[in-house]
């Protein structure tokens, strides 16, 4: 089926399958695909035991975490942090496998759900904005980088106004705080992971 012609949900799973759940239709509708070279998303492939992704980029769909549902095998997520206020990255324990960037506040209804999880990506649409495209002279630039702010904006405040965004499967809302403890990783570990 060709992507925008179906409105069922699209289902994600960890690779060994344990953890598994779907993406609201409106999730994927209104997410906005994006593509990342930056070495914290290749260190935390590297971090979990995964393959380098370089020279490819991360691929992930950001979107509002009320479009996030856990069907099964909630109790084997994890999530650690490269610095006490970094990206929460969260994944499957059972099988190490990357799942899910949120930042560390429910407030900021933001998530973004890597790709190469989903049943079917092409159901996510074209890439549309670009992070850390490494440049010749050996530094970084991001493409498109208005698409992405502009999507984070629509969907933060669309969820702030209709308070949807206390339906996040990540956090406790009462409390703030996320319902996993993150673990934080030691500079070594941090070092050990970075490409
Ligand atoms: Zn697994
Ligand atoms: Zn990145």
């Amino acid at each position: 089926m060709a992507a925008g012609t179906t409105s069922s949900p699209l289902r994600f799973a960890c690779t060994c399958g344990q953890v598994t759940g779907h993406l609201s239709d409106k999730a994927v509708k209104t997410g906005t695909r994006v593509v990342c070279f930056c070495k914290d998303c290749r260190a935390a492939a590297i971090h979990l035991g995964q393959p380098d992704p370089a020279p490819e980029p991360v691929d992930v769909l950001q979107t509002s975490p009320e479009g996030v549902s856990f069907d099964t095998g909630q109790d084997l997520v994890g999530m650690f942090r490269f610095s006490p206020d970094g990206l929460m990255r969260w994944y499957a324990t059972c099988c190490n496998t990357p799942m899910f960037n949120t930042v560390r506040k429910p407030q900021i209804p933001f998530v973004s759900v890597l790709s190469n999880i989903v049943d079917d990506p092409d159901r996510l649409g074209k890439v549309r904005a670009t992070g850390f495209v490494p440049q010749p002279d050996g530094s970084t630039k991001h493409k498109n980088a208005g698409a992405m702010v502009w999507g984070i904006a629509t969907r933060a405040l669309a969820s702030r106004l209709s308070g949807s965004w206390k339906s996040t499967p990540f956090f406790d809302v009462e409390t703030g705080q996320p319902v996993v403890t993150p673990t934080v990783l030691t500079k070594d570990q941090r070092a050990a992971a970075t490409p």
